[in-house]
């Protein structure tokens, strides 16, 4: 009921600023469109696009719904087989492939089984969120400019306040039965946050699978997150260490009861308030406004214990910036001047970008070894409660 509520709400919020531009036209509109946010309608995606089978042939799938999915241009899809489902939802991600067959982004489709759904789009030509009703009305919000990591204001990665006793930790990793190391999270939302993402659990569904489908792309095998719980809570935080401590006390006992390992708390707070996020590097907690799509998963990266890239402790656990791509955790506090393009990898010397060159650095930049490292801990935060199959 609940759910319906905020959509209609939405929705309400959306005829009118149709209607306003509709009435206002040319630049005018423009300019509200960019201080409201609001999103754009069209049609742009068709969100049957990853409910391929894998063995499809790319040429097919990017052909048959190429044309389906003007918001790709000529990028093709090529679906791998995953689909992770929660309650009536089925979450599939993609990497887009040029006509070289080079990656140059990523995709996230989450459908859900009434018709709704919430695709995440990461693009060198056009990057945001598109969601779809059960009528078939297409909605797109853009990512704004400084999406991604400029806006840090601080560093966002801070010391972990609460290290684990030995007692705290369920001792081993929760592992599936095709041996992947599963990491829970439960995701805390604010009422003013789900205001602007919509539907709260398919949007953390789409954070999760963008982080599984980086985690992916950076060839980090057998480690995945997972999705075990959602819940809204009234109260809206900015973004600063004093918040990420109350708001991870809000949620510990959901927790606890979905046997969650981190927490990822998602307010409607901007970059001016505070800063985009924050974690416990190391720890458990991270919390980011949704006003920007990639902080998530940056801030998982502080989590596995990583740094920017900018920063130098004679250590591998660094994003990269390799003069022509930033891996995301290459973000940066102000002043860092960089030409290159964001991409949804994490470093890893191994790997390299569209243009051939390394994602990461032996010694100096290389997050994916880190991942691997701290997999196993991280699972074993918390005993799973989901059941793992
Ligand atoms: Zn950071």
């Amino acid at each position: 009921m609940q759910r319906s509520q905020d959509v209609g709400g939405f929705m309400r919020r959306y005829y009118f600023i149709g209607a306003m531009l509709l009435l206002i036209g040319g630049s005018m509109a423009t300019a509200i469109a960019a201080e409201e946010q609001a999103p754009s309608v069209g049609h742009f995606l068709d969100p049957g696009i990853l409910a391929f089978p894998a063995a499809s042939p790319r040429g097919m799938v990017g052909s048959s719904f190429g044309k389906g999915s003007p918001v790709l241009h000529d990028l093709m899809v090529s679906p791998d087989g995953w689909v992770d489902r929660y309650e009536d939802y089925r979450v599939a991600s993609s990497v887009l492939t040029d006509g070289r067959g080079e990656v140059q982004g990523s995709l996230v489709v989450v459908n859900r089984d009434n018709g709704e759904f919430l695709a995440m789009l990461e693009a060198p030509h056009r990057s945001g969120l598109i969601a779809g009703d059960r009528h078939g009305l297409q909605r797109m919000r853009d990512a704004a400019d400084d999406d991604g990591g400029n806006g840090f204001k601080d560093p966002d990665g801070i010391e972990n306040p609460r290290p684990p006793k030995p007692t705290d930790r369920a001792g081993k990793a929760d592992v599936d039965s095709k041996g992947f190391i599963m990491i829970d999270v439960f995701a805390g939302f604010s009422e003013a946050a789900v205001k602007k993402v919509g539907d709260a659990k398919a949007y953390a569904l789409a954070q999760v699978a963008s982080v599984n489908r980086a985690l992916q792309n950076s060839k980090v095998q057998k480690v995945r997150l997972r999705l075990v719980g959602v819940r809204t809570i009234k109260q809206d935080f900015i973004i600063s260490a004093e918040n990420l401590d109350k708001s991870y006390d809000l949620f510990e006992q959901d927790m606890f009861d979905k046997g969650a390992d981190l927490f990822a708390g998602f307010f409607d707070t901007t970059a001016e308030d505070g800063t985009e996020g924050m974690a416990w590097t190391g720890g458990r907690a991270s919390m980011q406004t949704v006003k920007f799509k990639h902080v998530f998963k940056h801030e998982i990266g502080h989590i596995v214990g990583g740094h920017h890239c900018a920063e130098g402790d004679a250590s591998y656990r660094h994003g990269y910036d390799n003069g022509k791509s930033l891996t995301i955790l290459c973000s940066h506090t102000q002043g860092y001047q960089t030409q290159s393009k964001r991409v949804n990898y994490y470093s890893n010397p191994a790997v390299k970008d569209m243009h051939g060159v390394a994602l990461g650095k032996p010694g100096v930049a290389n997050m994916a070894r880190l991942w691997r490292e701290r997999a196993e801990a991280m699972s074993a935060e918390a005993e799973a409660v989901v059941p793992l199959n």
